[in-house]
């Protein structure tokens, strides 16, 4: 019985472990490697597991860098099971169709490129047609149903409070004698934030594979993080120029609509065209909506209340290309909301070649930048970037908002794991270095758990730890 680490162990994206049991594998997310060209790149190449030894899949959430090379397994040949909450199954379509065709649209800008400078062409990692079989194979769960997946095996889905239907994995294990509980947390979200419940805080575990995306930093407050895009759009009015928000589709958007719906007077926005310029975006929301039973209770008395509610007049949810090239016409009193949230693909491109030069121009960073990303190069202050190969000098405001993230905090982490009843061993993945030692360092002071850093290539031999769950 062990634990292997295939991905998002030392970083952020690329999330991927394996368990061994009873002679079969569960491989427990399937995420896309995310970064600069040298990291997206190895997601073509083969994987680093015999693809027919994998039993079944567990899949935490929607978010690509935990599902977005489910395609390439389908492809290359698994046909098991791949298990998930009910409206993580529905979500992972919208974002995996998002996501081939952004990489089919990727291989097209560079193959034009390529045939002017006689390079040879690439092709996409993977298109639409590969993506129906991954939705065929998809097999939906209840919070809290405890299934049974293989011989010796049971997993159970708990409301992970990040993004709807993201969940942390419960999962009983049995070998002959050997007993053992794991609690992989998936990705956490802030105690407190809108729609979502709240992560749920689970009692017993021997060994629990944690994320630290922010585990050495706190979150700036809601409040003041909403006061500042106030600010930044009284200074755009001022300036004359247009308001870039790069959002991932999925939970961001949703929450800073709801901000400017809920401002839409002291902010006064009727001066502006607001833009929702992503077509997964405006699908996330649908299935959003499906899933009522999953709000917190402020959502659902705001849904009951929902046909009485202000409309924003000027939101503008724009589907098509043409609507989306129709945005570059606007050179002010724009907001415009668009995906990829960490600037690596999508529409928001556009966007940036439009008004990354305009210093009257405004950009407002509010989620995560993993390392090598386009969207890091411009928090830290780059003074060109480089778009679809050609370089722009980066002159407008950029704002970096800390608290609209879907991710927990340092706090809400060590929430989290301060209710349990055992005393597990915590194994700290899905985070960079000093993020992890930041909150193993909390971790051994305030609860007194013992910590590792999964690394990958590494094996734990589970017999070896815990025994108490
Ligand atoms: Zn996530």
């Amino acid at each position: 019985m062990q634990l292997e680490f295939y991905g998002a162990a030392d970083r952020v994206t690329g999330s991927c472990h394996i368990v061994h049991i009873n002679g079969r594998r569960v491989l427990f997310d399937c995420g896309f490697i995310q970064g600069n060209r040298a990291a997206q790149a190895l997601n073509f190449e083969p994987f680093p597991f015999d693809l027919n030894k994998v039993d079944a899949v567990v899949l935490s959430h929607a978010h690509l860098d935990h599902s977005g090379r489910l395609p390439l397994l389908v492809r290359r040949g698994y046909k098991g099971p791949i298990y998930a909450q009910n409206a993580t199954c529905d979500m992972v379509e919208v974002l995996l169709e998002d996501a081939a065709h952004i990489q089919e649209e990727d291989a097209r800008n560079a193959n034009r490129w390529r045939k002017r400078n006689n390079k040879p062409l690439v092709e996409p990692l993977y298109g639409v047609n590969d993506i129906k079989a991954v939705f065929k194979q998809m097999v939906g769960a209840r919070y809290r149903e405890k299934i049974k997946i293989l011989p010796g095996v049971k997993i159970r889905f708990r409301d992970a409070g990040h993004i709807m239907g993201s969940s942390s994995v419960e999962i009983w294990l049995k070998e002959s004698d050997l007993k053992r509980k794991i609690v992989f947390s998936g990705d956490l979200g802030q105690y407190d934030s809108p729609i979502l419940n709240d992560p749920e805080n689970l009692k017993r575990a021997d060994l629990i594979l944690m994320e630290s995306t922010y585990g050495n930093r706190n979150h700036r407050s809601r409040d003041e993080t909403i006061e500042e895009i106030g600010e930044v759009i009284k200074q755009a009015d001022k300036d004359k120029g247009n308001v870039i928000i790069p959002a991932f589709a999925i939970g961001r958007s949703q929450d800073l609509l709801y901000i400017l719906g809920s401002h839409f007077k002291q902010w006064q926005l009727d001066k502006w065209q607001i833009y929702l310029n992503s077509p997964m975006a405006i699908e996330a929301t649908q299935v959003y909506w499906n899933y009522p039973h999953l709000y917190d209770s402020e959502a659902t008395r705001l849904r009951k209340d929902v046909d009485t509610m202000p409309r924003i007049s000027n939101l503008h949810m724009t589907k098509s290309a043409a609507q989306s090239k129709a945005i570059n016409k606007v050179h002010h009193h724009a907001i415009i909301l668009a995906a990829s949230g960490m600037m690596t693909a999508g529409r928001i491109l556009h966007h940036l070649k439009q008004n990354i030069s305009r210093p009257e121009c405004h950009l407002i960073v509010a989620g995560y930048q993993g390392r090598g990303t386009l969207g890091r190069q411009i928090v830290e202050g780059a003074d060109t970037i480089k778009i679809h190969n050609k370089e722009y000098a980066v002159k407008a405001q950029i704002h970096t908002v800390g608290g609209l993230s879907a991710h927990g905090d340092q706090a809400d982490l060590l929430r989290w794991l301060s209710d349990y009843h055992t005393k597990p061993h915590v194994c700290i993945i899905h985070g960079e270095q000093k993020a992890r030692e930041g909150l193993s360092e909390k971790i051994k002071a305030q609860l007194g758990f013992d910590t590792t850093f999964g690394k990958i290539g590494n094996r734990i031999d589970l017999a070896n730890i815990g025994g108490q769950a």
